[in-house]
């Protein structure tokens, strides 16, 4: 929600830049913590959704662990006071180096996508006198019912162990000495915003621990990875998600031991909603079947419409006044010479001129940290609330 005083403010301000409302984003932590606690789960942050600074301080000081996709995020978890008993270490591809980076920082563990990488991450923990703790990711094939780009549960996406590879991963943990297996984790996908799809996955979670456990295993983590979804329709009723409604779908159908542990990984969930792009008009272009808004900002501020057709929310804030008025449809495009820089087709806003302040919504997960500097474009600016 943008006061005048915001408004004013943004007006002083170069543009495009993201803001960040962190009373927004402390809301939602608050929310996510006092949810998990009433049932005794624990939760990571998938710091990929977003490791701008000021945001990895406040998740960190709510005491979220931390879920990991490359050595650097490992890294900057580390360094911004994430213990290191709640550091996950994810990826389809690690390198060695990166392997090597997590075992010398003593994680708590590695999620693994596949039985080459155990046998690669069993040798490099040997050559260090180590153990490296591991959960298997399994593609449970579980259909997310969320768009296909961001699907990733299914047998025909590239993450994590298919179910008949699983004789093969048990041989392996068995012959592997330097490979404690901690838990089994799963991951698949992301926006998923119907909760029966959770309860799907708590299912095949039952019945793939169970199966680790007759064949001798002592499962102690139970990792459902992330993907709760926002509201990116209605981001200021709704600003915060379920997490009540999230949590009570593993209470009520995981099946979990008294030495279990439930553990979660959620980014989009927890930022998404605490940022906007802000950006300006350039130029109003009328044509005889369109009319175009061109901001300053485009694909290489925010890609995920370019990207995944994702929604987002575009508001102009200089025209607050004139909201009810008859709408007007344009293409809102960025400057970037690609035709798919486009944030949306036929959006109804009031009639827009060069120079007006406009909000892209809900861009906090998945905004920045993709902003790139093609066209040798300005690094993206970021500014706070406070
Ligand atoms: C991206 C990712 C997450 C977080 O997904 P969200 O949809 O942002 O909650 C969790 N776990 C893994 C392994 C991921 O790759």
């Amino acid at each position: 929600m943008f006061t005048n005083d915001i408004t004013n403010r943004f007006q002083q301000l170069e543009t495009p830049f993201y803001y960040y409302d962190l009373n927004v984003l402390r809301n939602t932590l608050q929310a996510c913590q006092t949810a998990a606690n009433k049932y005794n789960f624990h939760v990571h942050y998938a710091m990929k959704a977003n490791f701008n600074p000021k945001v990895l301080q406040a998740v960190q000081s709510y005491g979220f662990g931390a879920d990991c996709v490359s050595g650097n995020e490992v890294k900057a978890a580390v360094e911004y006071g994430f213990g290191k008993d709640k550091v996950v270490f994810a990826g389809v591809g690690k390198s060695d180096r990166e392997i090597n980076y997590a075992l010398d920082a003593d994680i708590f563990c590695f999620n693994v996508e596949s039985v080459q990488e155990l046998l690669v991450i069993n040798d490099l923990a040997a050559a260090k006198g180590k153990i490296a703790n591991v959960a298997i990711r399994i593609n449970p094939n579980v259909d997310a019912h969320t768009h296909h780009f961001i699907t990733t549960g299914l047998e025909e996406n590239k993450f994590g162990v298919n179910v008949w590879q699983l004789p093969d991963v048990a041989d392996t943990l068995r012959n592997c000495k330097n490979l404690q297996l901690l838990g089994i984790h799963f991951h698949i996908g992301s926006q998923i915003t119907d909760l029966e799809t959770f309860k799907t996955l708590c299912t095949r979670v039952n019945e793939l621990s169970e199966w680790f456990e007759q064949k001798g295993f002592n499962i102690k983590v139970l990792n459902v990875g992330g993907g709760l979804g926002v509201n990116y329709y209605s981001p200021d009723h709704d600003n915060v998600a379920d997490f009540d409604a999230y949590f009570k779908v593993f209470s009520d159908f995981l099946n979990v031991k008294p030495n279990q542990e439930v553990h979660f990984e959620l980014g989009r969930a927890l930022v998404a909603q605490s940022a906007s792009l802000i950006a300006r008009v350039l130029y109003v272009k009328n044509g005889l079947k369109k009319n175009f808004l061109v901001l300053d900002a485009g694909m290489t501020e925010l890609i995920r419409p370019m990207l995944y057709q994702a929604y987002h929310q575009i508001e102009n804030l200089s025209q607050v006044a004139e909201a009810e008025k008859q709408p007007i449809k344009y293409d809102v495009v960025g400057p970037i010479c690609e035709s798919t820089d486009c944030f949306r087709k036929d959006v109804e806003l009031p009639e827009s001129f060069r120079g007006d302040l406009i909000a892209v919504r809900t861009a906090g997960a998945y905004g920045e940290v993709m902003a790139s500097r093609y066209n040798l474009r300005d690094q993206v600016e970021s500014v706070y609330s406070e």
